[in-house]
């Protein structure tokens, strides 16, 4: 009888990491929603324990993301919307200023998302499915004494 922890798991297709970058799920499996609440991020995947928060500095891809969308599609475009005179200038700032704090909350998770999907799309060795049995990564075995600790 085989042992089922020895069994290789799928690995995971850039296509598969893109699609659950998309719908905000774990990279890992797929089977999972990135967060627990409205803002705030599992710290380890509910269904197969993959770390997704992984402390500090990590938050700065998403926060990265985030303003860029917000910047380059609501604030940039409407101040210049104002500054050629398409629309009055006021209403220019209003927008911009609006979007400019709203944006990035409705954008939150999803620029979490994104980011974990393009780091794991540039880095796919990274994703726990797709580590071999012989890799000699030691932040494998990190998380796991990390993760016993608390
Ligand atoms: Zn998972």
């Amino acid at each position: 009888m085989e042992d089922l922890q020895l069994q290789p798991t799928p690995n995971v297709t850039r296509r598969q990491l893109l699609m659950r970058g998309l719908h905000c799920q774990c990279p890992n499996c797929g089977q999972a929603k990135l967060f627990k609440t409205r803002l705030r991020i599992h710290r380890y995947c509910p269904k197969c324990g993959m770390r997704i928060e992984r402390g500090d500095g990590y938050y700065l891809g998403p926060l990265c993301i985030n303003y860029g969308i917000a910047v380059f599609t609501v604030v940039l475009p409407t101040l210049l919307l104002g500054f050629f005179g398409y629309i009055a200038i006021k209403l220019a700032l209003v927008i911009a200023f609006t979007g400019a704090l709203l944006l990035p909350l409705r954008l939150y998770r999803f620029s979490w998302s994104c980011w974990l999907m393009v780091y794991y799309i540039c880095l796919p060795h990274e994703l726990h499915a797709n580590r071999t049995e012989d890799c000699d990564d030691l932040s494998f075995e990190e998380e796991r004494r990390t993760r016993t600790k608390q």
